[in-house]
């Protein structure tokens, strides 16, 4: 057997050790002689695995009280819907920063909801930098302020977060979702697929102030993108991704054991140093988010300028085990995703390879 560094932005890298913990599970889940992808979902074998997973990602994040975890299907895609069928109940108004494609997608989704604002944008140079939002023209009647925190493709994150002037932020955090501590109390709603940084694709997860929950949604809002639906059943309204949230669980359980969220945040910004300090000095490769207080942690773009080179680039570093390395077909080049779980082991091979392609090819 040999594993890769995969590079994927998502589905992702996940811990060798959470993998391995499954496969020893996979048959017989702790004596119960099936598997957890076969078991009910009503089942206290199962329960136990879903309240211990709500338990350890609240310990993880601090979630207050307050709040509820909702482990949801459909993607971070389904609550660009559920986010505006939910929320959009005062105003039937909210505010959106465009900061690249999922923003941008989550804006135009809820415009078919409501009337929606652009507050800013980074469009004008390819989504590369986070806007200044200080100052944005947010408004009374705006019933919320929306963020994507961490720009998957343009390789951007928000280090600080908006103004919104006492009005509720809801935040994708679906690529950087438990890279580092995050004060729940600041969000409304925090939410992502779990496909980037924590688990299985198949899953998203809501966290999401308790008054947010209602009955007061979008006439006809399908009984599924109801958020009180599911809160009012602990996810298990219907049947959940079982197997998911197990996954997860067991991701949940590995980060506790590696210092929690301020241990992964300062291996993810380690990882991050790395690789930014080499392609700052590099003479053949060029970080494209040059604005170094955007930057991402999660996700680094980079080109040489030169279309076929970069082909090059991803077809010999595919070669020596450095997976899905081809950028966004929209930024071109390449793109890292050094997610919580790729080994800072991983992002130093990738360097030296990177060392070793600039000493070739640079004429
Ligand atoms: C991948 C991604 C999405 C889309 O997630 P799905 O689970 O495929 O719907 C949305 N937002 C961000 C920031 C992403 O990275």
């Amino acid at each position: 057997m040999s594993r890769v560094y995969n590079f994927s932005a998502g589905p992702a890298v996940l811990p060798e050790e959470v993998l391995k913990e499954a496969q020893a599970d996979l048959l017989d889940y702790k004596g119960c002689g099936m598997s957890v992808m076969e078991m009910s979902h009503r089942s206290s074998m199962f329960n136990d695995i879903i309240v211990e997973a709500e338990k350890d990602i609240r310990t993880l994040l601090s979630i207050p009280d307050n709040y509820k975890v909702l482990f949801l299907q459909g993607g971070a895609w389904t609550q660009f819907s559920a986010v505006p069928m939910n929320m959009m109940n005062k105003h039937h108004k909210a505010g959106y920063i465009t900061t690249g494609q999922w923003a941008t997608k989550a804006y135009k989704e809820a415009s078919k909801y409501g009337e929606v604002v652009e507050l800013a944008s980074s469009k004008d140079k390819n989504y590369t930098y986070i806007p200044d939002c200080s100052d944005l023209p947010i408004t009374d009647d705006m019933d919320y302020v929306y963020i994507c925190q961490n720009n998957t493709i343009y390789g951007t994150e928000y280090w600080e977060l908006p103004n919104t002037k006492g009005v509720d932020l809801v935040a994708d955090v679906s690529s950087d979702f438990l890279s580092r501590p995050m004060d729940v109390t600041k969000y409304a709603v925090m939410y992502g697929g779990v496909q980037k940084n924590i688990g299985p694709a198949g899953l998203a997860i809501s966290i999401i102030r308790d008054d947010l929950i209602t009955d007061d949604v979008y006439p006809n809002t399908p009984t599924m993108l109801m958020w009180k639906t599911q809160a009012d059943k602990d996810s298990l309204f219907n049947t959940p991704n079982c197997w998911g949230i197990y996954m997860c669980g067991l991701v949940f359980k590995w980060l506790l054991k590696n210092g929690g969220l301020e241990g992964i945040a300062k291996k993810n910004a380690d990882k991050a140093k790395i690789l930014y300090d080499y392609l700052d000095q590099s003479k053949l490769f060029k970080p494209t988010v040059t604005d170094k207080k955007s930057r991402s942690n999660m996700n680094v773009p980079f080109v040489t300028g030169d279309k076929d080179l970069d082909a090059k680039f991803v077809a010999e570093s595919k070669a020596a085990g450095l997976e899905n390395l081809k950028g966004h077909r929209t930024v071109g080049g390449m793109r890292a995703s050094i997610y919580n779980a790729m080994p800072k082991a991983g992002v130093e091979k990738l360097v030296t390879f990177m060392e070793d392609f600039e000493k070739k090819n640079l004429k």
